[in-house]
């Protein structure tokens, strides 16, 4: 199973995509990839999410939409 993000890199990941609307991997640099969690009809408090994956090492990182917020022009 491939790891996580460390909380800081997380948080640069997080930062970069809601300055610039893009980011690479905090942890080595590779691409990332976006796809959305699908809702859980049993989870229905649960937020719209993307699941942000790196192509090159494998993290990934579970992050609302509300936290990257709304993609500046
Ligand atoms: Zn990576």
């Amino acid at each position: 199973m491939a790891q996580g993000f460390t909380a800081e890199e997380r948080r640069a990941l997080i930062r970069d995509l809601r300055e610039r609307s893009h980011a690479d991997c905090p942890a080595c640099g590779g691409p990332l990839s976006q796809a959305p969690v699908p809702p859980q009809p049993d989870l229905a408090y649960v937020r719209e999410r993307i699941w942000i994956t790196c192509a090159a090492c494998g993290r990934s990182a579970v992050v609302d939409r509300g936290e990257i917020g709304p993609v500046k022009p």
